[in-house]
């Protein structure tokens, strides 16, 4: 089943640990503030089966809680 990621630029405080967790998902900008790397427009994303686990390891690894997860 897929599950909806949202991201908050807003939080995000450019600590660089999800790009760590899940460099397939999650990239920065140029000042650091985490956006999807392969929809940088888009604040949400479904994650495939396969990228779940990285992604709930992102999720959990963000101190400010700018990785949001709905199943
Ligand atoms: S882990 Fe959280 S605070 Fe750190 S770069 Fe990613 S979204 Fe931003």
């Amino acid at each position: 089943m897929s599950q909806l990621c949202k991201i908050v630029p807003e939080r995000c405080i450019a600590c660089g640990l999800c790009a760590v967790y899940a460099p397939e998902i999650f990239d920065y900008d140029e000042e650091g503030i985490v956006l999807f790397a392969q929809e940088p427009e888009a604040h949400q994303q479904f994650i495939p089966e396969a990228k779940q686990d990285v992604v709930l390891n992102a999720y959990k690894k963000c101190p400010v809680r700018a990785i949001l997860l709905e199943s």
